[in-house]
C-alpha cells in the first residue's frame, strides 16, 4: 500500500490542485495536512506581526472549508502545529508514507523551509516531490529560462501572449482514499497569539475565507452581475464590492487558482462577449504571474533596501513618529489618512490607494520602504510575498519600474479619484 501526504499551505483548494491530483494518481492513500507554522505568527524584524487578526481569521475559514470538502469526498485535513520540518515527518513516520507532495515555493524563506523538510524526510526515506500551482502561466511554460525574463512587465506580457499558452485545469476529485482522521481542531485565534476583530462595516468587501466562497465570489462578479465587463473603468474606484474583482484574497491562499478564473472569464466571454475589461482581467493576472517569476529570478533581493538595483545608497533612519502617523491615518493627507484607516480597520485597500500611500511613505514620508512593505504584510487579508514586496519594490524606485522613479502627486490623485470627497469622508467623518 503506497501511502502518500499532501501538505497544503497556500493551495487550499480542491479544484486545479496538480499537487493532489498527482498524489492521488501515484499512491493508494492519502494524508492531507496543514501546519501552522509557528513562525508565520511571529514579529518579524521590523516589528509587525507576519500575520495580522484579518489574515489569520480569513485563513482559518478557509481551512474549515478545505477539512469539509475533504471529508465529503471520504478524506479530512490533519492539522499541525510547530515547525513543519517537525511535523511533517511525524505524521511520515505515523501513516508510513513514502512520498510527501507539495506546492512548489519562490520566494526565500519559502524555500528555505522546502529544504530543511526535504532533509529531514531524505533521513526517513521518503521522497519529496512539488508541482508549481500557483500562476497562471505554469513555469515550465514559459517562452524564457528564468535568468532571461524581461525585468519590464511588458516586455514579459508581450512575449508570453504571443509565445505561451494557459495549461486546462485539473478537475476536482470525486473521491479520495484516506484512513479515518479524527475530527479536525484548528487553533483559536488566542492560540496564535491574536485576537478577533471584526471586519468594519464600511469595508469594500467582508471576507470570508475558503474555496466555496472563493467560487461564489467568482459568479457573482461574472456570471451575476456582469461586472466583469466593465472593469477596466471601475478597476481604479475606491468604495465598494463590485469595483474590481476582490480575487486577491482568495488567490493570496489558493482558493481559487488563476487558471480557473481564466477558464471562467473564457467561458463568460463565449456566452456574454469579450471585451477591453475582460482581456484586462487576465492582464492583471499577469502581474501576479510577473511578480511571482520576478522573485524565482532575483530571489532574495526584493526584500534588500536597494531592491533589485545595484547603485542605491544605504536605508534610512527611521522616524518612529511619521511611521506610526501613517499607520494611525493621521498624517497631512486627508487622502492617504483614509486609505490607511481602510486597510487598519478591515485588512484590504483598493490598488489605487495602496499606490498612493506607498509612493507617500517613500518619497514624501522618506521612509525605507521596507517597513512599509512589513506593515502591509501583517494588514493584508490578501498578503502574497511576491506580489507584495515586489509592488512596494516597483514603487520605492528599486524593483521593476523600467521609469525608475514613480513619483504620485497625492492632492492630484485625491482630486483624480476622490473629487466628491466620498471616501474621504467615508473614513473620516462617520
Ligand atoms: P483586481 O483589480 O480585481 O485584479 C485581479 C487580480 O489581479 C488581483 O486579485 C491580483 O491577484 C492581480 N493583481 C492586480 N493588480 C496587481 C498588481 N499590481 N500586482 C500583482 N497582482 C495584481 N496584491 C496581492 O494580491 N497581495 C499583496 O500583498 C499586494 N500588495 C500590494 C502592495 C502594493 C504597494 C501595491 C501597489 C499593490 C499590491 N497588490 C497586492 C496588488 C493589488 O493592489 C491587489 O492585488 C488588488 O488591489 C486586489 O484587489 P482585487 O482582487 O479586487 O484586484
Amino acid at each position: 500500500m503506497k501511502t502518500s501526504v499532501v501538505w497544503f499551505k497556500t493551495d487550499l483548494r480542491l479544484h486545479d490542485n496538480e499537487t493532489l491530483v498527482k498524489a492521488i494518481a501515484q499512491s493508494d492513500q492519502i494524508i492531507p495536512v496543514y501546519c501552522f507554522d509557528d513562525s508565520h505568527f511571529e514579529t518579524t524584524d521590523y516589528g509587525f506581526k507576519k500575520t495580522g487578526n484579518f489574515r489569520a481569521q480569513f485563513l482559518l475559514e478557509s481551512l474549515q472549508n478545505l477539512d469539509r470538502s475533504l471529508r465529503e469526498l471520504n478524506s479530512g485535513l490533519l492539522i499541525l502545529r510547530g515547525k513543519p520540518e517537525v511535523e511533517i515527518p511525524k505524521i511520515v513516520a505515523e501513516y508510513k508514507a513514502q512520498k510527501v507532495f507539495a506546492k512548489r515555493e519562490v520566494a526565500f524563506e519559502e524555500k528555505q523551509m522546502e529544504l530543511l523538510l526535504q532533509t529531514e524526510l531524505f533521513k526517513l526515506r521518503c521522497e519529496f516531490e512539488t508541482s508549481s500551482t500557483s500562476t497562471l502561466y505554469h513555469a515550465e511554460d514559459l517562452p524564457f529560462s528564468i535568468k532571461d525574463i524581461p525585468d519590464v512587465f511588458s516586455n514579459f506580457r508581450k512575449k508570453i501572449e504571443k509565445d505561451a499558452t494557459v495549461r486546462p485545469i485539473f478537475d476536482k476529485p470525486l473521491f479520495i482514499n484516506s484512513p479515518k482522521f479524527p475530527e479536525s481542531v484548528l487553533p483559536t485565534l488566542a492560540d496564535l497569539g491574536l485576537e478577533y476583530k471584526a471586519i468594519d462595516c464600511r469595508a469594500a468587501i467582508q471576507f470570508e475565507g475558503g474555496e466555496n466562497e472563493a467560487i461564489k465570489r467568482l459568479n457573482h462578479y461574472f456570471f451575476e452581475t456582469k461586472s466583469i465587463s466593465n472593469y477596466k473603468e471601475t478597476r481604479n474606484e475606491m468604495i465598494g464590492t463590485d469595483y474590481s474583482s476582490k480575487f486577491s484574497a482568495w488567490l493570496a491562499l489558493g482558493c481559487i487558482s488563476p487558471r480557473f478564473i481564466y477558464q471562467e472569464i473564457k467561458k463568460y466571454e463565449s456566452q456574454f462577449g469579450s471585451n477591453d475589461s475582460t482581456y484586462w482581467l487576465v492582464f492583471e493576472l499577469l502581474w501576479r504571474d510577473f511578480f511571482r517569476f520576478m522573485f524565482k529570478k532575483h530571489q532574495t533581493k526584493f526584500f534588500l533596501y536597494s531592491g533589485i538595483k545595484t547603485d542605491r545608497e544605504n536605508s534610512k533612519s527611521l522616524n518612529e513618529n511619521l511611521l506610526s502617523q501613517w499607520i494611525s491615518g493621521t498624517t497631512n493627507s486627508d487622502f492617504i489618512n483614509a486609505n490607511m484607516l481602510e486597510l487598519k480597520l478591515t485588512g484590504f485597500m483598493s490598488n489605487r490607494g495602496r499606490q498612493n500611500v506607498a509612493s507617500y511613505f517613500c518619497n514624501e514620508l522618506n521612509i525605507d520602504w521596507r517597513l512599509g512593505a512589513a506593515y502591509f504584510e501583517q494588514q493584508l487579508i490578501d498578503y502574497d510575498v511576491c506580489s507584495n514586496w515586489g509592488n512596494w519594490a516597483y514603487l520605492a524606485g528599486v524593483g521593476n519600474d523600467p521609469r525608475g522613479h514613480r513619483y504620485f502627486n497625492i492632492e492630484k490623485q485625491a482630486n483624480d479619484y476622490d473629487k466628491k470627497h466620498i471616501f474621504r469622508d467615508l473614513w473620516l467623518k462617520s
